[in-house]
């Protein structure tokens, strides 16, 4: 094994410099062209990538904004969300989600989520509506859409907003009665991230906002520029959140190619699964029937006891692996004066806190480096 290990590349959670080396060309023109034409701000390829995004996912705008959590934020304003109101979300996400949420002086409302999905269960969304809510945001965590059929429901019935966190699942495809969308633009307002390790990952930051609404969209670009529409006329108050052009030149390149990184990713997962299938104690992510999965994350269940050895001993093996994520929202101290609990218990989310593990996963594992990590797995869990 050690030998093999030598003449392996090295493994790395995410390989941005691999992918680099083969889209170089065109990233370095795209760059030289920014310089040239001194293109920095609400430039042409932001024009373009807008144009683009929204051709690929077949929505009626796309807004760049400055990142992922921006993006949330800047919904939740253009929505006209204020003080008091009740936002759901689930417990087990990335922090932004539910930050913005706190930032603005709304209420969070965790739920639950789906053990085997790890994504929002509607009832338990339905469960939590009081006179008080006024929007949900599923987050279609680590790749894989919620059920975003009941919850577009169960929000058109309380007359709720919906806004999509798509910054893990973009390319994502949602399968509604024999229809098919996009993740991130089946909701009101759909935001994403352009984060360099995020599926279509930027060389810095960056984010977006997806609607079909014209009337939304309008607020969007609003809100990100300083609450104007005309230069220098400010009917409301606003951020200053832009893309850069950079950061778009540099996206509409990775747009193109971004079929075939889900396809790598997809290749790697299938990998994963069929390798790992004998395991007996450790349980591979659950496809549901109604999304694509584009794997942001592939992320194991294994014995809560045997989780930390696993990773240590991973470590010992050269093979890098995260914890996504080791504490749910509802008990970091950020939250504690602010969330209210949309449930009695988190039984969920606090067993796959102590249980879940995200093996690397990028566009460009080598079957070498599978091969190399399924059988240290399988190597741990047979001594
Ligand atoms: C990455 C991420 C964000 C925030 O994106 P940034 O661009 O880092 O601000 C929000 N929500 C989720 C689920 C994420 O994974």
């Amino acid at each position: 094994m050690e030998t093999h290990l030598n003449k392996m590349q090295a493994i790395q959670m995410v390989d941005l410099k691999t992918q680099y080396q083969q889209i170089k060309p065109e990233v370095e023109a795209a760059l030289a062209q920014c310089f040239e034409k001194g293109d920095f701000i609400n430039g042409a390829y932001v024009q373009s990538l807008q144009q683009n995004l929204s051709r690929y996912l077949d929505v009626r705008h796309s807004i760049g904004c400055a990142n992922g959590t921006d993006a949330l934020q800047i919904a939740m304003m253009a929505l006209g969300l204020k003080a008091g109101d009740e936002v759901i979300v689930p417990t087990f996400t990335y922090v932004a989600t539910a930050e913005v949420i706190g930032l603005l002086g709304l209420t969070p409302v965790m739920v639950d989520v789906d053990l085997e999905t790890f994504n929002l269960r509607p009832q338990d969304v339905e469960q939590a509506i009081t006179d008080k809510t006024r929007a949900i945001v599923p987050v279609h965590l680590f790749g894989q859409c919620c059920d975003m059929s009941a919850i577009m429901e169960i929000a058109r019935k309380n007359r709720l907003y919906v806004i999509e966190d798509n910054a893990q699942a973009i390319g994502a495809v949602y399968t509604h009665n024999g229809e098919k969308t996009y993740a991130g633009t089946i909701g009101h307002i759909g935001c994403t991230s352009f984060y360099p390790s995020k599926n279509l990952g930027a060389y810095g930051d960056g984010g977006a906002m997806f609607t079909n609404d014209d009337t939304l969209a309008g607020k969007l670009k609003m809100v990100a520029n300083h609450g104007q529409n005309r230069r220098y006329y400010h009917d409301i108050i606003g951020v200053n959140s832009r893309l850069d052009n950079l950061q778009a030149a540099f996206l509409d390149i990775k747009l193109k190619y971004l079929d075939e990184y889900i396809q790598r990713r997809q290749s790697a997962a299938a990998y994963y699964d069929e390798h790992l299938a004998a395991v007996e104690e450790v349980i591979c992510p659950k496809r549901a029937a109604f999304s694509t999965h584009v794997f942001h994350q592939y992320t194991l269940r294994v014995p809560a006891a045997k989780r930390d050895k696993l990773q240590q001993f991973l470590q010992t093996k050269q093979i890098p692996s995260m914890i996504y994520y080791p504490l749910p929202l509802y008990e970091q101290a950020a939250f504690k004066d602010i969330v209210r609990k949309g449930a009695e218990s988190f039984a969920n989310t606090d067993e796959l806190c102590a249980t879940v593990i995200s093996l690397p996963m990028h566009s460009e594992l080598s079957v070498e480096q599978l091969a190399y990590i399924c059988e240290s797995i399988q190597e741990f869990f047979a001594r």
